[in-house]
């Protein structure tokens, strides 16, 4: 035991304390992403090479040793969104725990929004991505990547928009896609007259762990809603602060 540790040097223990925590970051990167599905895409690739190795299947083994040997380049035009996201990040000094100044304006953006779409009685739902990936809720809507604006808010969900149908979803301080469908919630305890707008915001915070925000159409007012719970009447300094309290990814 002695001996073995004698051959420990400083610089194995940084090695491995940075491997951690570079594995740690990836995953935290890439949890509830497309990325995800790629990456067990990719293993089942490699899992089915061993295979077609260890029953000697020569030509399904060799075509996929000729995959799996630029695998390094696959992985890079796959990932190559992500990847420049990620170094961005790193460039710009955010790399962990995120930017708490995009989050204050992402909140702040939000809020402003809501207070717009109330007092012009339009109708708004917007999901905020937490620990808990949404992508599930993605597929029936339309696919953006944008950066969250009260401008851009309000235009999605203006009753001429084609896709003011449905709610938005921000994800790390996206807007990831409009126009998505929502599960309702199938509580006997909601309030009789809340719409399908409502349930569908409790229906999604008791699945996952996000927070929805709700604009009335009918009554002009806001509400959040949070772990199946729905909090009527907010105003922008509630909600600011409300959203502020949340760990906002
Ligand atoms: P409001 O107070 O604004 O009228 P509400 O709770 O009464 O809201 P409805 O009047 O039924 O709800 O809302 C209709 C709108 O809510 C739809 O046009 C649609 O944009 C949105 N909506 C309804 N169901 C869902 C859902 N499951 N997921 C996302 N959005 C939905
Ligand atoms: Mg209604």
């Amino acid at each position: 035991m002695q001996g073995l540790l004698d051959n420990v040097r400083l610089a194995d223990l940084a090695d491995i304390l940075i491997i951690t925590i570079l594995i740690y970051w990836l995953i935290n990167q890439i949890r509830g992403t497309r990325a995800v599905q790629m990456l067990i895409g990719l293993l089942m690739v490699g899992a089915l090479f061993s295979a077609s190795q260890y029953f000697e299947l020569y030509t399904l083994s060799w075509i996929l040793n000729n995959f799996l040997s630029s695998i390094l380049l696959v992985i890079v035009i796959l990932f190559q969104n992500d990847i420049r996201r990620a170094l961005t990040r790193v460039g710009r000094g955010t790399l962990f725990g995120g930017d708490r100044q995009r989050r204050n304006e992402m909140i702040e953006e939000v809020a402003r929004a809501a207070v717009l779409l109330a007092t012009k009685r339009v109708g708004a739902i917007i999901a905020l991505e937490r620990e808990v990936g949404l992508n599930e809720y993605l597929e029936a809507g339309t696919r953006l990547d944008a950066r969250v604006s009260r401008e851009l808010l309000v235009s999605i969900f203006l009753p001429t928009s084609p896709i003011h149908d449905g709610a938005v979803v921000i994800r790390r301080g996206r807007i990831t896609a409009a126009g998505c469908f929502l599960p309702l919630t199938t509580s006997q305890v909601v309030s009789r007259s809340l719409g399908s707008r409502h349930r569908a915001a409790i229906g999604l915070t008791e699945e996952t762990d996000a927070a929805v925000i709700v604009v009335s159409e009918e009554e002009g007012q806001i509400s959040l809603v949070r772990e199946g719970r729905i909090t009527r009447d907010m105003d922008a300094g509630s909600l600011r602060t409300t959203l502020a309290q949340l760990a906002l990814p």
